[in-house]
This record gives structure tokens, sequence and C-alpha cells, in this order.
């Protein structure tokens, strides 16, 4: 029986060379042949001689004013040369190398020639003699190979609407349909590889961008439903204990900090499996969120994990968590990878018999030999996604805990509905009161005695500074000898009146730590660093920070790196030193001046990559789409997202038969392209 499931290798004309062809191309069945969308058309409409411009590709209409000529270049190559009368106006169309276009050119008769005008000239560059009467209109345009051509991928296209329309069924339920003013699937299918007009075509691909949405959503709502509704335990904490906790805080939490300890506490508390995403600027005081509702589990008598990215940031949280929790009865461990033997076998006993209570680490921490007594909760530091395998691991050690990520790069709208669409975000929104502003600005490296300045300026009321050294490349012995360039270069403008300091990253651990703990005693008052600065360094008397080669780091990491500075009680200054290349990179720099929101540069970092650098988006952790673009169509995306939810939570899901085709289809998508890890 025929289904769009069949390979493609059962249409005619597609033999073993062809089939492999459309495979590269991602196409393998028939229902990925129908949804193996142009990626854009061609408007074969004719246009009036007075509405089209230079160079633009379009379609003119008109009659033969005269004989074709067709001039001969040696052997190989000809041009066919004719007047067309178009408008009241003669232009001419020439043909390159297709002499047997000649008989058509009758005087008198009328044609139509799509091609590339040129305005000078007044002549059409044909690319196209267009015959059919469905040639007037909008014609698809395919993603193709050498080895399988435009031509060829439309016809088969058609060739398999002939086949197999009748297969076409629904898969978007009717309420959607009507609700968003969609069409059928049958519909949208044809129309979109062979558009009618404008209307149909916006109809067709509206649709299509919807269903591309919808059933993406659908399968991470369901991810979300399974996960959440068949695990998870009810974390009932102490409330009194918890209060007391927050009471010993040096400062008053922040309204956003008091309204996500509560999202995620409700969370905790009910016997649902938690998976939310905490996201919050630097310095908007994450760390100590952590802190409470990791007491919270532990109240309820369950151990809490925390999870960082590098030893250090391990580190500094084992010690923070210490300092927090010295008078409660919290006790502190740090799992990381360079653990001596013994100590790390000593470690896991007192896991497993629960002596430990909250363990810091990093991914050691979920090595199948790490056992724990009760685990409840588990927060994962700075972008690290938690995977469905992870999870699973922990499952398998007997343990079902709720899970939170923390994220300090704040995560644009479209972000959040794709790459983390199965998850609930928790928003911190403000920074504590008394955070002195960033005054940013971007010189030319010719300007750059007017940084030095700057910085002798701060020095010499007692202030401190950060000089960040240019990324050269990827190569660290080549950053390494800038950076040590560099810090004689300093050295030589600042001392002897000031010491200037350097850390890189070839630099031992203790090493570093004893440079930033001499950087934080005011032993050095500049420091010349590598990016290795950007993560966890608090030293509230630095006010000023200098970054050469501004133009080669990303946004997001500008702005973690000027978030070192503007921790005291002292305005701060931000100085980059960039030459950007093009009006990409100055308007990157424009935003670093305007704004020290995290959540703003982030969203315009990927309006303007989404724009320009498709690699750039293909790292953000974005998912591909083949219609929709989740950048320029956020607001389907996040309908789509709704509507996802809401009729994957409905209890007759499962069963009304209005949503079977759904059901199937993530019967057929299982596990295929979620990967979380
Ligand atoms: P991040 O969100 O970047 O991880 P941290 O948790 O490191 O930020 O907090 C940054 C600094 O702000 C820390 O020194 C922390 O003690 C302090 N802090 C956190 N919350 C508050 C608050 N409500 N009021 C004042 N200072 C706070
Ligand atoms: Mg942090």
């Amino acid at each position: 029986m025929a289904s769009l499931d069949d390979s493609v290798g059962v249409l005619t004309g597609v033999g073993p060379k062809k089939l492999t062809a459309l495979n590269q191309l991602g196409i393998n069945t028939i229902e990925d042949l129908l949804t193996f969308y142009p990626y854009r058309y061609d408007d074969l409409k004719a246009k009036k001689l007075s509405e089209i411009t230079d160079q633009e590709k379009v379609t003119l209409k008109g009659t033969v004013s005269s004989e074709p000529v067709l001039v001969r270049f040696g052997q190989k190559r000809n041009l066919l040369n004719v007047r067309l009368l178009v408008d009241d106006g003669n232009i001419t169309v020439s043909f390159f190398n297709q002499p047997f276009l000649q008989k058509q050119f009758e005087i008198g008769k009328e044609v139509a020639v799509y091609g590339k005008w040129d305005d000078k000239r007044k002549s059409l560059s044909g690319m196209k003699l267009l015959t059919k009467q469905t040639d007037d209109g909008l014609a698809a345009i395919y993603r193709s190979s050498k080895d399988i051509h435009q031509t060829a991928i439309r016809q088969l296209i058609t060739q398999a609407f002939e086949q197999y329309a009748d297969e076409v069924g629904s898969l978007l339920p009717t309420e959607l349909i009507q609700k968003y003013r969609l069409v059928n699937r049958k519909m949208m299918l044809h129309d979109i590889h062979f558009p009618k007009d404008e209307k149909n075509f916006h109809e067709a691909k509206r649709t299509a961008i919807f269903e591309e949405f919808f059933l993406f959503q659908l399968k991470l709502q369901y991810v979300k439903k399974t996960d959440t509704k068949n695990y998870g335990i009810k974390i009932n904490y102490q409330n009194n204990e918890l209060k007391k906790f927050i009471q010993t805080l040096p400062f008053e939490l922040t309204a956003a900090q008091k309204k996500v300890v509560n999202e995620i506490c409700a969370d905790m508390k009910q016997a649902i499996h938690m998976n939310r995403l905490l996201q919050g600027d630097v310095g908007s005081g994450k760390t100590i969120v952590a802190a409470i509702v990791m007491y919270a589990a532990i109240t309820a008598g369950y151990q809490a994990v925390l999870m960082a990215p590098t030893e250090i940031l391990a580190e500094q949280h084992a010690n923070n968590m210490a300092t927090l929790f010295a008078d409660f009865p919290v006790n502190v461990a740090l799992l990381t990878g360079s653990m001596k033997v013994k100590a790390r076998r000593e470690l896991l006993a007192h896991l497993e018999s629960g002596e430990v209570n909250l363990i810091v680490g990093t991914h050691a921490i979920i090595q199948p030999d790490v056992s724990f007594k009760r685990v409840g909760l588990v927060i994962t530091d700075e972008q690290h996604r938690f995977g469905v395998n992870q999870r699973r691991i922990l499952r398998e050690k007997g343990a079902e805990p709720d899970v939170l990520a923390m994220t300090a790069t704040p995560i644009p709208r479209t972000l959040a509905i794709t790459a983390y669409g199965e998850m609930d975000v928790s928003t911190i929104n403000e920074l504590p009161a008394g955070r002195q502003p960033i005054t940013t600005s971007w010189l030319k490296s010719s300007q750059v005695g007017k940084g030095i300045d700057l910085i002798k300026e701060q020095l010499a009321q007692g202030s401190q500074a950060y000089i960040i050294t240019p990324l050269i490349d990827e190569s660290e012995t080549l950053d390494l000898k800038n950076a040590l360039a560099l810090y004689e270069n300093m050295k030589e403008i600042f001392e002897p009146k000031y010491k200037v300091g350097l850390l890189h990253g070839k630099m031992k651990n203790d090493e570093k730590d004893q440079m930033m703990a001499d950087f934080k005693a005011n032993k050095y008052q500049a420091l010349v660093s590598t990016t290795v600065i950007e993560v966890g360094v608090d030293v509230p008397n630095a006010t000023v920070m200098m970054i050469y080669n501004a133009e080669r780091f990303g946004l997001a990491q500008l702005h973690q790196l000027r978030g070192r500075v503007g921790r005291g009680k002292k305005a701060s200054y931000c100085v980059l030193i960039a030459d950007p290349k093009n009006e990409f990179g100055i308007q990157r720099m424009q935003i670093m001046t305007e704004t020290t929101d995290g959540f703003v540069i982030s969203q315009k970092d990927l309006e303007l990559r989404g724009a320009g650098d498709v690699l750039g988006r293909k790292q953000s952790g974005i998912p591909e789409f083949k219609i929709g673009d989740p950048i320029g169509d956020i607001n389907a995306l996040q309908v789509a997202q709704q509507e996802a939810h809401e009729i994957v939570f409905r209890d007759d899901f499962e069963n009304n038969p209005e949503f079977k085709p759904l059901n199937d289809y993530l019967k057929e998508h299982q596990n295929t392209d979620l990967k979380f890890d």
C-alpha cells in the first residue's frame, strides 16, 4: 500500500545515483520530498518597464519587433538578440547559448521572458522564455546539488503529488486550523510548491510554518509531560528553617529573588519532576537562590547537588556554600575529577551514607561509581543542560531529583522557546539595589591613549583596573605571547607608581588563585588578563576595564567580562578598543555602549547574527527549521508552543481520535531529534 513513508526510490527516474543525491539533501521518504520546501521563489509575473530597477530579475511581456539575430563567438559560444516592444518602449533581449530559441521569436508574436534587467543598456539578459500558462506566477526554487538539479527535484515533487496526494492526511487538529485560518495539509503541501497566486501562497506558507513549529513543540511538550508526570518526588521542606537561614544573610533579597525562590519551592513541594531554568544577568544573585533552595531540599532530608562547568568555579561555589552554611546542619563537600583516589573513595562513602548532604562538583558527580543516599535536587550552573540521558543515569541510581539549570547568559525569547522549550523558566530581572552603573565607551585603537588616561585617573583615586588582552586566534600560544607583550607594555606605562599583575590560562591553578588573591588585596593595581578572568571574579575595588580587540569577542562574552567591574560603591567604566571592519561590527560596539542589560544584548546579538552569520546561529543552540524562522517568526513560534502545550497536557490527548495523527507522529519521531545532552 502506498504510504508517505515509502522511499523516494519508488519514483520513476530515481536510480541508485539519484537516490544517494536525494538522501544527501535529507530526502529519504515521500514525506521528506513533499516537505522539501523551496528556499525562495522567482516572481514570474510580468512587470511594467516603469516599475523595474537595475539588475532586478523580472519577467517582461511584449511583442517581437525585429528579426532575431544570432551572433557566434568561436566554436561554442553564441548570443541571440531580439527586439521587443514592451509598454511602448523597445528593449533588447539576449539569450546566451540558446540558439534553438531563434524560431520562437516571430515578428508580431507576443512573448514573455524572465531575465535580469540592465537599466543603462535597456536590455534584458534572458534566462527563461516562458511558454506555459503556469509559468505566470511564483516559481519555486529548491536547494539542489551537482548530482541532482532543480528541474529534477521539481519533477519528482510533481510526480510524488500525482501518486501520493491521496495519502496526505490531516495532522493539525481542526480546531487549530480554524482558529488560525490555516489551510488543510494537502492544500498546504501543494500550494507551497505550486502557488497559484500570492494570497494562496501566503496561506500555504503560514500553515507550513505553523505546522513545523507546532510539531517541534509537540515533541518538547510531550517530553515535558511524561517527564513531569511519571516521576518526581515531594520535597516537604521546613519553612521555618528556610526563613531562619534567609535571615542570616547580610542583605535583603530582591523582589525578583523572592519571586524565583517561591516558584522553585512550589515546584519542589509537588510530586512532579521539576525541570526549570533559572536565568538572571551577571551579578543578579543566582548563587544565593541556589543556596536557599538547596537548603530547602536538605531540611526535607534530601541531599542537594550543585554542578559547575569548571573546577575553578566548583571550588568557588564549595567555599561559598561552606561559608554560608557554617552555622547550619549542612555538610558541604567538593567532588572533582582531579581528586586523589583515597580522598575520593572516602567522599563517595560519605555521599552514600548521607553524611554529606550538599555536594558541589563538576561532571565527576554523575560518574557511574557515585551513588547517593537520597538526592532530591540537582542544580547545574552556567548553561549546563541536564539532559534526558543524565536524568536517566540518576534514575538508575534510584534517584528522581528535581532539576534546576542556572544560566548567566540571558536567553532571548527565541532560544527560551526552542532550545529550552521543554523547561519552565524563572527569571531574575533586577539587580540588587545600589549597584553602580558602568559607563562604556568605544575607542579606535589609534585613540588608546584616552583609555590609558582614564585608567590613570581611576588608579589615582585608589581604584583598580583590568586590562583584557586581545584574542589573536584559537591558538593559546599566540594569545599568551600577546598577553606577555601587553603586560610588558603596561608595566612601562604604569610602573613603578602602580604595580601591574598578569593572569593567563597557562598558569597553574594555585598560581592563578594567588594572583587573584593578591589583586583582591590591592597588591597589584592593574591586572593584565586573558579571558580566564571571565568566570566568577569579584573585586569590588576594580572600577575600570579596558578590552583590547573588543570586536573579536562575542557580545555575551563582552557582557560577562564587563560584569567584573561595577561591583562596588564607586562608578565604573568599561573601555572597548576596537576597529570593526564592517557595519555589523560597528553595530555590535554600539549595542555595548548603549546598554548594560544582558537581555537586550543577547536579543540584539541574536537578531544581528540571525541576519548575518549562519554559523553563529548554529552554535547558539537554535535548532534548524525547514521553513520557519525562529527569530523572524517568533510570534508564530510562541503561539505554537502555547497550543502544543495545551493540547499535549489535555487529559484526552492520548484517546481523542482528533489527536490520533499527533500521537502517531510522536510515536514515529520518538527520540529522533531530541538531543538534550
Ligand atoms: P550571579 O547571579 O552572577 O551568580 P552572584 O550570585 O555571584 O551573581 O551575586 C553577585 C553578588 O551580589 C554577590 O556578591 C552576592 O553576595 C551579592 N548579592 C546577591 N543577592 C544580593 C542582594 N539581594 N542584595 C545585595 N547583594 C546581593
Ligand atoms: Mg553565578
